[in-house]
């Protein structure tokens, strides 16, 4: 709850609507990082490389004295994409998840060519749905719901727990039914440990649940099944928290000496020493990751990429089918085309 109302709402509300639109530099750099804390943990495939992109930039910019750091500190608000999203958005909506990259450069060529919608984004004028009074109603059954949903909350404290050894839940159907088979079975931890070292059939799903934290979670007022990636930070790393004791000395916390931190970690004010160790190694961890693959991933697309280039400066969208069979020919195309387009300069 803290993480949802003290981290994910403020910063996913903030980012673009507060900081970006006021200029709010450092502030939105903040964000961005706490932004890609959020993807990191949800395991989002891009969005877990995409602000560490901007960030490293960033920092070669500071440490090169580059020009552009400070185009960006003042004009921040000019580095809208708006535009790029909105076409973003209309490009995907005009294509299906198994679209080839040709068929979707196509469409948005397309789109683009085609473009009265575009155009008028901004100038299209609505009549707002809502009165004053309708608001009022909304605004009261949303604090009603709240208020209720906030009780349940309270009441459910410390009910909601971990499902052990439970991947997915078509997995824990198939491991309840393992489970089921041999008659000594237990819900306990340590005893669990200990029979899968002795009994489970391979070395490798022993160490797995010898090592990993549990990944699903019940939840006792949604009443639901979760996936550990939806639970604060804290469950993401390799210290889980306890509830009520400090996660650095393990002594009981307190109202008055202590604190739980947005992550979910608790801590004695003493003990947390500024930063949570755990979650910072996490971070780090997923930086590290995240950078390492995003190179692999540039360093496997460049031959890809030039070859594309090239395709693209040599023939049209409709005549992008056919295949152009001998490499001589492709460059000797590619000369005279290159030829023209400069003798055509002179009439630009
Ligand atoms: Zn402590
Ligand atoms: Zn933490």
């Amino acid at each position: 709850m803290i993480d949802l109302l003290n981290n994910i709402i403020p910063s996913t509300l903030e980012i673009y609507a507060t900081l970006f639109r006021s200029s709010l530099f450092n502030e939105y750099v903040e964000n961005v990082f706490r932004i890609w804390t959020f993807a990191l943990r949800w395991k989002r495939k891009n969005y877990n490389k995409d602000p560490l992109m901007f960030l490293s930039d960033l920092f070669y910019w500071n440490d090169n004295n580059h020009p552009f750091l400070n185009v960006i500190k003042n004009h921040l608000t000019s580095f809208n994409e708006y535009y790029v999203e909105n076409t973003h958005s209309r490009i995907r909506a005009n294509t299906s998840k198994n679209t080839t990259a040709d068929n979707i450069i196509k469409q948005a060529y397309i789109i683009m060519d085609h473009d009265p919608v575009f155009k008028d984004t901004y100038a299209k004028t609505r009549r707002y749905p809502y009165n004053a009074t309708t608001l009022d109603f909304l605004y009261k059954k949303t604090t009603l719901f709240l208020l209720q949903y906030f009780q349940d909350v309270f009441h459910n404290c410390g009910k909601s727990i971990p499902i052990l050894n439970k991947k997915t839940t078509e997995n824990a159907k198939k491991i309840n039914l393992q489970k089921k088979a041999p008659p000594k079975n237990s819900t306990n931890k340590t005893s669990t440990k200990k029979t899968s070292t002795k009994k489970t059939p391979t070395k490798a799903s022993a160490k797995a649940s010898k090592k990993k934290s549990p990944e699903i979670y019940q939840l006792a007022t949604l009443n639901e099944e979760v996936d550990l990636r939806y639970l604060p930070t804290a469950y993401s790393t390799s210290h889980p928290l306890h509830h009520e004791l400090c996660d650095c000395c393990g002594l009981p916390l307190s109202n008055d000496n202590s604190m739980v931190y947005i992550c979910s970690h608790g801590y004695h004010v003493a003990c947390y020493n500024k930063k949570c160790k755990y979650c910072k190694e996490y971070y780090k961890r997923g930086i590290f990751e995240n950078v390492n693959s995003f190179l692999k991933r540039i360093e496997k697309g460049e031959n890809k990429l030039t070859k594309e280039d090239l395709d693209d400066d040599e023939n049209d969208i409709e005549e992008g089918v056919d295949e152009v069979s001998e490499e001589v020919e492709e460059a000797l195309d590619t000369s005279s085309k290159l030829a023209a387009e400069i003798y055509n300069i002179e009439h630009w």
